[in-house]
């Protein structure tokens, strides 16, 4: 048996056991071990560690140490914390996930795009009110971001006939996806989308990325869904926008602080749905098969799966 793999995490005792047992189911030919269990010898010949949310000093237990597996999609606080630790960082990326986000991102567009929150209001004041009816071929959809959860996300609002336009650091070309890049770009994408959709990763430039001037450039009673990271919007200039009127409707499945706090003022406004942190959970069986395949792939060549570009930020 190759040396054995270092299972490296700060998530509770019970959840461990149990992502320990599902990759030990898909990997019957390695040995996972948590950290605590290895001896000093062990631990030094680790090559691969597999990480959901690791301690750094834990990992700097490891010196010969090759590459590390994430468990999770997001990798900014791998890249912050693990800044001095220069060892290749793989996150996780299953079409399992890419398939739940293009779900999630489906599901809120209708609805917006149905005016659920309007009726819902409607209802609690017993007010029976016909709204306009919109054609989804006449509704843009605006991603932020066309990686592996945009592009899926694309797919399934295109079944759905919505207009979907996508922003991208780098341009794409993607059948019937109107695609931007650049700041013009993002401007062009913000004033033609009804609804917008974020699923870039948080990184320096993404950071903040949402303020006060780019939820002006949308259109009045454009609606947002935030499915990234919390901190790529400012949440004053969003609670504005939305006071202003200019907004209509936030559905928020990420915060600034996870779990958003019982005395944040988000959760009591019929403007903003709160979801918690819900829209595209990691399946253990995939996320777990697909760490098998890259893992797999390592011992039998030698060969990483693509890596986390720490520069870039994801
Ligand atoms: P990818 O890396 O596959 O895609 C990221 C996309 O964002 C790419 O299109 C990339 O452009 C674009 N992008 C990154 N930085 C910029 C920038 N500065 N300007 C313009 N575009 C930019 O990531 P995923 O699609 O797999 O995941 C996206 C994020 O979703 C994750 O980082 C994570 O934070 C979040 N997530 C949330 C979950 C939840 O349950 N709420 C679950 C899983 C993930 P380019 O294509 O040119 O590189």
């Amino acid at each position: 048996m190759p040396q054995p793999i270092a299972f490296v995490t700060r998530i509770s005792p019970e959840e461990e056991q149990v992502w320990l047992a599902a990759l030990r189911q898909a990997m019957p030919g390695e040995r996972i071990e948590s950290l605590s269990s290895l001896t000093r010898e062990e631990r030094e010949a680790v090559e691969i560690a597999i990480v959901a949310n690791p301690d750094p000093a834990d990992l700097k237990q490891l010196p010969s140490l090759v590459w590390i597996h994430g468990l999770w999609a997001g990798v900014e606080r791998l890249v912050s914390e693990l800044e001095d630790f220069d060892v290749p960082i793989v996150r996780l990326v299953d079409p399992q996930m890419s398939h739940t986000m293009a779900e999630a991102v489906l599901a809120w567009t209708y609805y917006l795009f149905r005016d659920m929150p309007a009726y819902a209001r409607q209802q609690r004041d017993r007010l029976w009110a016909q709204l306009d009816y919109k054609r989804a071929d006449e509704t843009t959809v605006g991603l932020l971001g066309l990686g592996a959860l945009g592009t899926a996300a694309a797919g399934r609002l295109k079944e759905g006939s919505f207009r979907v336009a996508g922003w991208s650091r780098t341009p794409k070309v993607l059948e019937g996806v109107e695609s931007f890049s650049g700041e013009d770009g993002l401007n062009a994408l913000l004033e033609t989308s009804d609804i917008l959709v974020c699923l870039v990763p948080l990184t320096p430039q993404t950071r903040g990325l949402i303020d006060a001037g780019r939820l002006a450039r949308l259109k009045p009673g454009a609606s947002l869904i935030n499915f990234a990271r919390g901190p790529i919007v400012v949440t004053a200039d969003l609670l504005a926008s939305l006071d202003s009127g200019h907004l209509a409707h936030a559905v928020l499945d990420v915060f600034d602080q996870e779990p958003l706090p019982a005395e944040s003022p988000l959760w009591d406004r019929p403007d903003i749905t709160i979801l918690p942190h819900i829209s595209a959970p990691t399946d253990r069986r995939t996320a777990s098969a697909i760490v098998a395949g890259n893992i797999a792939i390592y011992r039998e060549t030698g060969a990483l799966p693509p890596t986390v570009d720490r520069a870039r930020g994801y």
